[in-house]
């Protein structure tokens, strides 16, 4: 039986409508930017598996420092002990991180991450003698899967069946130069009628609301209305952590830098699930005290595995080397090269950039998840490229790695598909 075959028999995939599409696509090996069919096909990973592969997969340097560290120690309880790789790591991200982040928790996936922030934030209002119990979040933004995270995303379509067990969140738009000053007076009101503990949202770009973009600048004056009333701001920088934005986080094209920041997917490079949530001296802080109830109480039994904390740092050494810093610049111009051909093509509406982040959305109307999208999806395998449609929104979020004869292949199955729809 070919392994398309078994996995039926047992499987159950996430987002998936089995009784629609019945059939995953088996991978049997990925190297680079490349993905290797048990088909016998091959495909560029046009989105770095979730943007998590961005310096390619199986990348060896990373291989061979995962691979050293799994023989010296392979787990221990972060409780009440430590060791080299998570006290190196977070010395790391402290380099990296915006000059106020001063400490470093983990977990294991973006959505803990983010509701580690949330329970950080609530508690911290808690300890203080305050109870605040609202949280703020963007219309349609995406924070993870789990109950705090799910009750933040604004992407609710498919989450009916949880809305009644959801924290208290209340939503502002996202802003642009038209809307600023309604979105400001929003927030101050639903700060004056409601104990706000924070605000909780992705900087500069929405991965899940199909790669939205805003200006640093409007969300700066959120950040300083929120600081002002002292509400936690939680940047979830889930996906554009770790370079995607040409800078190491988003968080570094703004002026106000938040108080907490939750990470995950490119940490580890797509070798083993690990997340961080870094937060400020203030934060921190606030759960000193002679009483043990004040403390954080929050565990996951593989936090700061070491040999995620290996592959960690090995792809912070990769992020900051000269190849790939010249490979984000060739692939930014890049981009902006085939947007100056293709943009005023009568098929596309819109298109955006941030850094290596590239989205256009077509001029046809069509359902998330509906058949429309899955055509777009298959004309993109049969042309031999990865690249995971959102509704009418087609981008790019390839490895760092990815070659500019591979980058032009996506360029080229994303014309072609011009030609068709
Ligand atoms: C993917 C993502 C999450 C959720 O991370 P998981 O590891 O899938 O739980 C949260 N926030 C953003 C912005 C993401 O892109």
């Amino acid at each position: 039986m070919t392994l398309k075959e078994r996995d039926k028999k047992y499987l159950w995939h996430p987002l998936t409508q089995h009784k629609i599409h019945p059939e995953a696509l088996p991978i049997v090996k990925a190297k680079g930017a490349i993905l290797y069919g048990e088909d016998g096909k091959e495909y560029i990973d046009g989105i770095a598996s979730w943007y998590t592969a961005m310096f390619g997969h199986c990348n060896d340097f990373i291989l061979n420092k995962v691979q050293e560290q799994m023989q010296q120690l392979d787990q221990i309880v972060f409780a009440g002990f430590t060791h080299e790789p998570a006290i190196r790591l977070s010395e790391e991200l402290i380099k990296i991180l915006p000059d106020n982040q001063q400490k470093i928790f983990f977990s294991d996936n973006g959505s803990t991450a983010n509701e580690i922030g949330i329970k950080m934030a609530l508690q911290y209002h808690f300890n203080k003698g305050e109870k605040r119990n609202t949280i703020i979040a963007f219309e349609d933004g995406f924070h993870g899967d789990t109950f705090g995270a799910m009750s933040a995303s604004g992407l609710s379509v498919y989450n009916g069946p949880f809305e009644d067990f959801f924290i208290d969140v209340k939503r502002i738009p996202t802003p642009n130069s038209e809307n600023i000053d309604g979105v400001l007076k929003q927030l101050e009101a639903i700060i004056q009628n409601n104990k706000v503990a924070a605000f909780i949202y992705e900087p500069l770009v929405q991965g899940a609301n199909a790669m939205h973009m805003f200006e640093a600048k409007y969300l700066d004056q959120i950040l300083r209305m929120c600081k002002e009333y002292s509400v936690i701001t939680i940047a979830d920088e889930v996906m554009t952590g770790f370079g995607k934005t040409g800078s190491y986080f988003a968080s570094d094209h703004l002026q106000e830098k938040p108080d907490i920041i939750s990470m995950s997917k490119a940490l580890t490079a797509g070798f083993v699930p690990m997340a961080v949530t870094s937060c400020t001296q203030d934060i921190y802080d606030a759960f000193l005290d002679d009483s043990v109830g004040k403390a954080f109480f929050h565990a996951h039994t593989y936090s700061a595995n070491p040999i995620a904390c290996s592959a960690a740092l090995a792809a912070i050494e990769l992020l900051k080397s000269e190849e790939i810093q010249n490979n984000m610049q060739r692939i930014i111009g890049s981009h902006k090269n085939f947007n100056d051909k293709i943009k005023n093509h009568p098929k596309i509406k819109t298109t955006r950039q941030k850094g290596v982040i590239y989205a256009l959305d077509l001029n046809i109307e069509m359902d998330r998840y509906g058949k429309k999208r899955y055509k777009i999806f298959d004309h993109f395998m049969q042309k031999g490229v990865f690249l995971r449609p959102l509704g009418n929104t087609i981008y790019i979020q390839a490895p760092y790695v990815i070659t500019q004869q591979q980058l032009d292949k996506v360029y080229d199955a994303i014309v072609e598909l011009l030609e068709i729809v």
